[in-house]
């Protein structure tokens, strides 16, 4: 940790830009050399802070951006990266100006939009760059894969609209192996279709982590990896080492000695079976940390793997430490490694029945992110 202070109470988030290098790496070597990296790092880059990401993998020579809304791309582009940003997210008609403003590629899936934009586009005398998506089964966004081929004629109509990507997303990629290359085929079709229509687009994707890794058929152009450029593992890929780029510390704040039967917490749901010393830890659901992990979390103290004691509350959480003597100050890690001993992201999302994704996405404001190897 810096040596300065980064905030008053001792919880803090360490975040390791080396591994996010070494991540997009372990991407890079499964791909080949020519097709582009698109780097998701909507929602604040999964909880990992969107700017410090942003600006190591542009120094990583990743190809693009992917957001969830104009907003997050507006961060990027006020720290001054320039790098193509894909809005994946529908826009509202009356923020079309914003997309030129901040030169933004907007994901189009209706002919009222593109007329819309092509029309702004006119008057502005500037052509835009946008990125067409396709519904191929996962019945969020995009135009249906029925009526893509309509669409797509209609919009390469539009002088002032360049049809540069055209993509889709896959429902279950992490379960249904069947389902997924049915997505694919249908994604070719269209290809196919296109092509003898003389429609050729230079950005083609569909693929995001676990596509990239578990169907090489899905790479297409390019492809738009999110969780394990943070080191996250999708389910059943755990051997691939991705490194963990995040790490969860904190610092006990006040330690007890309990006599046998002590409820601890709201509702007494913990009691202890024993003498024995009980900590206070300055973080609870308040911050994101899951209240769905009471009595069930680790903590890691002195080395040695601990559970949360009785439930977590907003701001604080108690671990019953049996007889270990714990002082205040002790370190607590509540995500990654102490001495030999590690909790994952992946082990506390299957502990509070939700996923990986989850449990970084929910850390809040209130936890400080400290950079490590820019
Ligand atoms: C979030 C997202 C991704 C990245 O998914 P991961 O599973 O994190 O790799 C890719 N494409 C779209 C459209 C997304 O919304």
């Amino acid at each position: 940790m810096n040596k300065k202070i980064i905030s008053y109470r001792p919880t803090w988030a360490e975040i390791d830009l080396k591994a996010l290098a070494d991540n997009l790496d372990i991407v890079r070597r499964r791909l080949n050399p020519s097709t582009k990296i698109l780097a998701t790092v909507k929602a604040d880059a999964y909880g990992h802070g969107i700017v410090p990401v942003a600006r190591k993998l542009v120094g990583c020579g990743v190809d693009y951006f992917g957001v969830a809304s104009i907003d997050e791309a507006i961060i990027l582009r006020k720290d001054g990266i320039k790098k193509p940003i894909l809005v994946l997210g529908l826009i509202l008609n009356q923020n079309i100006p914003a997309l030129f403003k901040w030169q933004l590629i907007p994901t189009v899936c209706t002919i009222d939009f593109a007329r819309k934009l092509n029309k702004y586009a006119n008057s502005l005398k500037r052509k835009i760059n946008i990125h067409i998506k396709v519904d191929t089964g996962m019945a969020r966004l995009g135009v249906d894969y029925r009526d893509a081929d309509e669409l797509i004629c209609k919009i390469s109509c539009l002088p002032w609209l360049n049809i540069e990507g055209l993509f889709t997303h896959f429902a279950f990629a992490d379960m249904d192996w069947e389902f997924t290359q049915h997505q694919i085929d249908l994604f070719n079709n269209l290809i196919l279709r296109l092509s003898k229509k003389n429609i050729q687009i230079p950005l083609i994707h569909a693929a995001n982590s676990i596509g990239l890794l578990a169907y090489r058929n899905s790479h297409f152009t390019m492809v738009r990896p999110g969780l394990v450029l943070y080191g996250l593992h999708p389910q059943g890929h755990m051997g691939l080492r991705f490194k963990p780029v995040l790490a969860l510390k904190t610092k006990v704040i006040f330690v007890k000695r309990v006599p046998k039967g002590t409820g601890i917490s709201y509702g007494h749901t913990y009691v202890t079976k024993q003498a024995t010393n009980i900590v206070t830890l300055p973080i609870g659901y308040g911050d994101g940390y899951p209240r769905a992990l009471s009595n069930k979390g680790i903590v890691l103290i002195k080395g040695k793997r601990f559970t949360i004691s009785g439930r977590i509350c907003m701001d604080q959480c108690m671990v019953d430490v049996g007889n270990t003597k714990v002082k205040i100050g002790e370190e607590a890690v509540l995500i990654g490694k102490q001495g030999k001993q590690s909790i994952t992201v992946e082990e506390l999302a299957q502990l509070a029945k939700t996923i990986p994704y989850e449990i970084v996405c929910s850390l809040g404001n209130r936890i400080p992110r400290v950079y490590l190897n820019f």
